[in-house]
């Protein structure tokens, strides 16, 4: 009961890539960079585990960004033609890669990691990967015109990938969609669709993470204009409440979301956010043990799978050690309260 886990990201070790950046360029090419990804997802699955992390992630080792790291593998994008876009409703400019063909899955983007993560975790092991339409917010298109059949052409060929990682035995498979807190009429439009046409299939644990961004600057300024109540789940649960989605990752830790919102995953699981991504802070495991008990009391303690607000890339590799194990022991404190420790 109440198994930890984590968003996504962790930080990248200083001789990988520069530290506390978005996009760092790597420091390693070719096998010396294959190298060097599979030694720094080694460290990570180790000190997750150590920190007492129940299902772990690569930490995102392999890719340079949530989104890139799959699109690289895809057919049908011209990376010579960067764009620079408004994206997540022109929150900020990104350079982002150019749709100018139909797209198609080149190779498999993260079987290898996978397969090599597989097996050194002793645990569970999570895999993750951009959402349809968040994929769609991060990238320019010149060929599909609507952004509804762009997505839904990214989620065949996510859901091609997905059946791989599933036989190569991951415990779960989630799909990052930040921009699920953003398009609210178009997650219920064609957003779940897309997601449930990428999980077509998939019999392991499927997963969704809704956050508010990293802690960056334009994600914090952008959270100060959304009010003392943040009700965008309110929108977009009951859809996803009827999706095909096992556990749903939320945002709950020193953030404005009502928790009460929870109680419209009646029928999920649910991956509370337990950590501020917003702040340098290392919480205290009683911090955390206070956000478990608020969420049960709308979630079940069998639903909640104790988490991360969103990926921890951007902190220093202390601050993100720090977070990881406050999480494992604050979700122990309340297990021993409920007598399941
Ligand atoms: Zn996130």
């Amino acid at each position: 009961m109440l198994k930890t886990t984590v968003a996504g990201s962790l930080p990248k070790p200083s001789w990988l890539a520069e530290p506390e950046k978005l996009w760092a360029p790597w420091k390693l090419e070719g096998e010396e960079l294959w190298q060097g990804q599979c030694d720094a997802a080694l460290i990570w699955i180790k000190t997750q585990e150590d920190a007492g992390i129940d299902i772990v992630s690569d930490g995102e080792q392999f890719r340079k960004h949530f989104v890139h790291g799959f699109l690289e593998f895809v057919d049908g994008i011209d990376w010579a033609k960067m764009t620079t876009m408004g994206i997540r409703d022109n929150r900020y400019d990104a350079d982002v890669p150019t749709v100018t063909a139909k797209i198609s899955r080149r190779e498999s983007a993260h079987g290898k990691s996978t397969a090599f993560c597989r097996e050194h975790a002793n645990g569970g092991l999570k895999i993750t990967m951009p959402g349809p339409m968040t994929i769609c917010d991060t990238i320019a298109d010149e060929v599909y015109g609507k952004r509804a059949d762009m997505a839904w052409a990214f989620a065949e060929i996510l859901n091609e990938e997905a059946l791989e990682l599933q036989a190569l035995g991951v415990d779960v498979i989630q799909f990052d969609e930040p921009a699920f807190n953003v398009f609210l009429d178009d997650v219920k439009e064609w957003g779940v669709a897309c997601l449930n046409r990428a999980f077509q299939g998939i019999t392991t644990k499927k997963a969704v993470h809704i956050c508010y961004g990293y802690g960056i600057d334009a994600n914090n300024q952008w959270k100060e204009t959304l009010g003392n109540e943040w009700r965008q789940y309110e929108e977009t649960f009951p859809a996803l409440n009827d999706s095909v989605v096992d556990q749903v990752s939320l945002e709950c830790a020193g953030s404005h979301v009502p928790h009460s919102l929870m109680s419209l995953l009646k029928d999920k699981e649910v991956m509370v956010g337990s950590i501020d991504v917003a702040n340098l802070n290392v919480e205290t495991p009683e911090q955390v043990a206070e956000v478990i008990r608020s969420a049960m009391r709308y979630v079940d303690a069998e639903r909640i799978y104790p988490c991360t607000n969103c990926g921890l890339a951007p902190f220093p590799r202390h601050v993100a050690e720090g977070k990881l194990k406050a999480l494992a022991a604050g979700a122990a404190i309340v297990r021993k309260e409920l007598g399941a420790a």
